[in-house]
């Protein structure tokens, strides 16, 4: 009886040795779904966590102030512009929500609804900062709005560079897209107001080109 057990382990040793390759394949399988689903680098994250909350940062900051100048003076084109830019700001940040959630990161945004809640502290007091600053006249509100798209614009362009990701990039290039636009809109108040738009971050020729070509459609149909 003890005899007949042998070949019986033999056959599944050699059975398990045979499923080896089919263990093998289901590696390659796994590889494949890696390449599909990338894991993103430290820098990745960090830049993608980064967006989260910079896109939260200019919706905030237009919200507040937008909220600010009309209680005061009703609707000024300040307040509409920045009402309907908030708008594309709250599409950037449900973007860069899907790409967390794709890649399996904790959202930094506890609560959407809190406006100035921030979990990195230089964005907390950026926003104390932008709202105050753009508070002091229409004008002040409007230049606000245009120095949060021109880093906008930095920033993404950066993250862009850092990446190898086609996703990321594609998601980037997107809210850039947006953030030429916004930037067109308050630049074009600004100089309607004093004549022209000092560049507050970026070249001025780099502002220029962007004040000075057409409105995109960033995708959008
Ligand atoms: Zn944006
Ligand atoms: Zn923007």
């Amino acid at each position: 009886m003890k005899k007949s057990i042998l070949p019986l382990t033999m056959s599944l040793i050699i059975g398990l040795a045979a499923a080896a390759p089919s263990l093998a394949a289901g590696g390659n399988g796994g590889q494949n779904q890696r390449i599909q689903t990338p894991t993103l680098t430290a820098e990745d994250s960090y830049e993608l966590t980064y967006m989260r909350e910079e896109e939260k940062l200019a919706r905030d900051v237009y919200l507040g102030l937008s909220d600010y100048w009309y209680a005061r003076s009703g609707n000024l084109p300040v307040v509409t512009v920045m009402q309907n830019i908030a708008q594309a700001e709250q599409r950037h940040m449900d973007q860069v929500e899907a790409k967390l959630e794709q890649y399996g990161l904790p959202d930094p945004v506890l609560d959407e609804n809190q406006l100035g809640g921030f979990v990195n502290p230089e964005l907390a007091a950026l926003y104390n900062e932008l709202l105050t600053r753009g508070q002091k006249s229409p004008l002040d509100a409007l230049l606000v709005g245009g120095l949060i798209e021109e880093v906008d614009i930095q920033d993404l362009q950066e993250a862009i560079q850092k990446t190898q990701l086609t996703d990321l990039d594609r998601m980037y290039e997107s809210l850039l897209c947006g953030s030429r636009n916004h930037l067109r809109a308050f630049a074009s108040q600004v100089a309607s107001t004093q004549g022209s738009y000092v560049a507050q971050v970026l070249p001025q020729a780099e502002v220029n080109a962007i004040t000075q070509s057409p409105h995109e459609r960033c995708g959008r149909r």
